[in-house]
């Protein structure tokens, strides 16, 4: 790979050169969604401008073109992730993935009397979708508490909860708050140990540890492609074969089906089965370009950059006496922190006036809030294209907010 060159990043992004009000942007949002290089902006612009057509579907050639970059660009994504290709469903998202798995799996196999574990420090979407199938089946979703002063998971609370009630395990790989990065490979073997299914929220961590997951054993592992450089609308649910195989569709609709008759229906076998309708071609074939040039960068010190400026920001805001930061994690890409007294939208849109985009707001975490005892943080997430001097500007925009507020 190339070695890690942030100007020739930068260079590759064109919203990157976009002034607000009137300042440059400094885009301090990426675990929110990520900026696309232009690579990925073609690779959507070629597909609908070089001879489209659906997929799957009849025999003319640019139906075999478009099934033939649709399926590369699966194969592209079990290969980032070292899966087989058959393992891969595409979906809009992570939220639709975890939703897939809540009620196909979980809705098919819990029973009253069963147990979800869901961390505190979980994103809505990773805990509503349990809450619904819980709903469902009278099964209880059981919360693994965070501790309050480090904002890691408590695991001894975890081992106190897990038992053979335990049926199904849910856990983000990094937290979208603080950037926590939790134990996974030590609760997805704890969980197996007693027979219970793994469920890791990948849309965090995709982006700054490409799992092998092979190696980690997750039974299911999901993301979205917007954060990793790709556009909103398609997603991914990596499930181990045997799963896949033995759950029900949740869609019906074209292209899930061998055969459909009144009389009943053959349905596809996965993944197949579980796309019901026209897919997002351009979205998955934009994420695999998305992962191909990510794949080309030298990720190990693109991971160095992005904690140098996370401890860069952290020194500097740790020098402000009004700035309280929340669960810092070293060598993350996220800082969240609170101002006592100050709403941190009020932060937020004074730093929107210097051109600084920056998350605040409780971040679809409304249990973690609770636990912290917060209405909200404002969330500072960096991302390979950020600089040192975007970091220097936006502490300067900072000690200036103080100042005002
Ligand atoms: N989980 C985590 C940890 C997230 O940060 C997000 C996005 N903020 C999601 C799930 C949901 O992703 P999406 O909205 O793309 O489906």
């Amino acid at each position: 790979s190339q070695p890690f060159d942030v100007d020739l990043i930068r260079s590759q992004f064109p919203s990157l050169q976009l002034t607000v009000n009137d300042r440059p942007l400094i885009y301090f949002d990426s675990a929110a969604t990520s900026q696309k290089p232009a690579c990925v902006i073609d690779a959507i612009n070629n597909h609908y401008s070089g001879g489209q057509a659906n997929v799957h579907r009849g025999s003319h050639s640019l139906t075999s073109a478009s099934t033939q970059r649709f399926e590369n660009a699966r194969q592209t994504v079990a290969d980032f992730l070292n899966v087989s290709k058959d393992t891969i469903v595409w979906t809009r998202g992570a939220t639709e993935a975890l939703n897939l798995i809540a009620q196909s799996c979980a809705r098919n196999s819990l029973q009253p009397g069963d147990e979800i574990l869901v961390s505190e420090m979980e994103h809505h979407a990773n805990i509503v979708p349990w809450q619904l199938v819980a709903e469902q089946t009278g099964a209880e979703v059981v919360k693994i508490p965070v501790v309050r002063e480090t904002c890691q998971l408590d695991m001894q609370a975890f081992y106190e909860r897990l038992s053979d009630k335990t049926k199904l395990v849910a856990v983000c790989h990094i937290n979208n708050v603080t950037g926590t990065r939790n134990p996974i490979e030590e609760i997805i073997q704890s969980a197996h140990r007693i027979g219970a299914i793994t469920v890791i929220d990948g849309a965090q961590g995709i982006v700054h540890e490409t799992p092998d997951l092979t190696d980690l054993g997750a039974d299911f592992y999901v993301f979205s492609g917007h954060k990793l450089f790709a556009p909103a609308g398609i997603g991914v649910l990596y499930g181990k074969k045997a799963l896949l195989d033995a759950m029900p569709p949740w869609h019906g609709g074209g292209k899930m089906v061998e055969k459909v008759s009144f009389e009943g229906t053959d349905f596809a076998s996965s993944p197949a089965k579980f796309e019901a309708g026209t897919p997002n071609v351009a979205g998955a074939i934009a994420l695999a370009e998305a992962i191909t040039w990510y794949q080309a960068i030298d990720l190990k010190h693109a991971e160095l950059h992005i904690s140098n400026l996370q401890r860069q920001l952290y020194e500097g805001l740790s020098k402000l006496e009004d700035i309280r930061i929340i669960g810092y994690q070293p060598g993350s890409s996220i800082l969240s922190f609170v101002m006592d007294g100050v709403h941190p939208s009020d932060i937020a849109t004074l730093l929107d006036q210097q051109g600084i985009a920056a998350r605040s707001g409780h971040h679809c975490a409304h249990p973690l809030m609770d636990a912290l005892n917060l209405s909200g943080t404002v969330r500072i997430s960096l991302a390979i294209y950020n600089t040192a001097e975007e970091v220097t500007q936006c502490l300067e925009a900072l000690e200036k907010a103080c100042d005002i507020l």
